[in-house]
Order: structure tokens, then C-alpha cells, then sequence
């Protein structure tokens, strides 16, 4: 929300006399004075009004994590180990996950607590590019490059898939970039093709590469930079 809502609310001052708190100099955004109305704030804000503290900000987290085969992308689950349980931070219940993966699926997830930021890498008219590498039952053909490029028309949600990049790297090994994030997508779509997955593995979310010393089952914090990347 914009600062001079979230005073106006906190204060019940109204919103012309928090205009007034905020041109005279006496409100602090994260340490600093602030003279927009219009600056964004939310719950990892700090916010004072001269000398009392408004708003402790609560602490945002990021992170990325080497999910394993069998391990499920869920924050709870009554049967089945979860990608939180791989996680020892203490406020690893506060996150959720930007990008599930199937439970068959390996490779990259990213987990955070900040809702206005996974919906930008999550938001389809972003069209963040995800990496996967695919082994299949099958061979791959030729002419499956340009059917991907094309893309497939998925009846369940009336839509036809955006135009997706294969290549093929083995006969029955490839790397697929999508620009979305369908419902088991990259199986629906190979299943277009009369193959099938047999492993799957995500590289790559937009500018974020799994590290490759970054083990399955392992997390880091993603570092300032890779946070701005979205
Ligand atoms: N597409 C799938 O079919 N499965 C995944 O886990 C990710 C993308």
C-alpha cells in the first residue's frame, strides 16, 4: 500500500494529515525521510513518525532449494516429506512456494515469504523463462522443435501453450525453456508428441540457476541481487 494510506490508517489521522506528516519531514521509511505520499510499503517496511517506530518490519525471506525426486512441493502435507521439511530457518512456515514442481521433479524452487514478489516471477504476463532438462521414453523427433514452437492447444484450459524453445541434446534427452507454468506442462506437452517423461529437472527461473554445488536437499538464502532480479 502507499505510505499515506497505511498513516492514515495506523493514526485514523485521515489522509490530508498524513500529507501533512509526510512534507514536513517527519516520517521514516526504512531509516530514511520520506516525502512521497506515494511510496509503496508493506509488512518488511520500517516505518517511524519522528521518534516512535510505526511498524517493526517483519523479516522477508528468499530462498532457493535443490529439490529432490520424491520430496513434495507443498508446505504441509500429512504423508509425504515437504520441500518446507528440508528447510531448518525458523520462520520457514511464514513461506511459500513460487513455482511447484511435481513430486517426480527435480531441480530449482524458490521459496519466500513475500507474496508481492513471488507474484511478479509468478504473474503469466511476465513470462519468466523456466529451463527444464528432460529425459524421455521415447526418441525425440525433429519435428517435435517446431510443434513446441508452435505450441499445443490444452482443451482442460482453453488455451494454446506459448511458444516454447526445445533442444534436442540426445535422442531421448533434451532442454525445454517455457515461458509459463501450466499444470504439468512439460508431461502434457511431450505427450503431444507420443513420448513421454521420464525424469525432469528445472535448471532455471528467469536469471536464477540452480548452483551446481548446491546438493539435492540443500537451500541458501537467494542474495540482494538475485531478489532484485524479479
Ligand atoms: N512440468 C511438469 O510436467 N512437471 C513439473 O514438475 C514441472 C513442469
Amino acid at each position: 500500500m502507499k505510505l499515506d494510506r497505511f498513516l492514515a490508517k495506523q493514526s485514523s489521522l485521515g489522509r490530508s494529515a498524513a500529507h501533512r506528516l509526510i512534507a514536513a519531514r517527519r516520517v521514516r521509511v526504512d531509516g530514511s525521510v520520506c516525502t512521497s505520499n506515494q511510496q509503496e510499503v508493506d509488512r518488511f517496511t520500517r516505518i517511524e513518525l519522528d521518534d516512535t517506530l510505526l511498524q517493526e518490519p517483519e523479516r522477508a525471506l528468499y530462498l532457493m532449494l535443490h529439490k529432490p525426486v520424491g520430496i513434495l512441493s507443498a508446505t504441509v502435507d500429512p504423508v509425504h516429506r515437504t520441500v518446507i521439511d528440508l528447510l531448518d530457518d525458523p520462520d520457514k512456515h511464514t513461506l511459500h512456494i513460487a513455482g511447484r514442481l511435481d513430486r517426480g521433479t527435480s531441480g530449482l524452487i524458490l521459496l519466500t515469504n513475500d507474496g508481492r514478489w513471488s507474484k511478479r516471477l509468478m504473474e503469466p504476463v511476465e513470462h519468466v523463462a523456466k529451463v527444464y532438462l528432460v529425459e524421455t521414453a521415447e526418441d525425440i523427433l525433429p519435428d517435435a522443435v517446431a510443434a513446441f514452437a508452435a505450441g499445443f492447444y490444452f482443451h482442460t484450459e482453453d488455451i494454446t501453450t506459448l511458444p516454447a524453445e526445445l533442444e534436442i541434446l540426445a535422442p531421448r534427452r533434451a532442454r525445454l525453456t517455457l515461458y509459463e507454468g501450466r499444470y504439468h506442462q512439460v508431461k502434457r506437452m511431450f505427450h503431444r508428441v507420443q513420448n513421454r517423461v521420464t525424469a525432469l529437472h528445472r535448471e532455471s527461473i528467469g536469471s536464477l540457476r540452480l548452483p551446481t554445488d548446491l546438493q539435492a536437499g540443500q537451500w541458501r538464502p537467494l542474495t540482494a541481487e538475485e531478489v532484485a532480479a524479479f
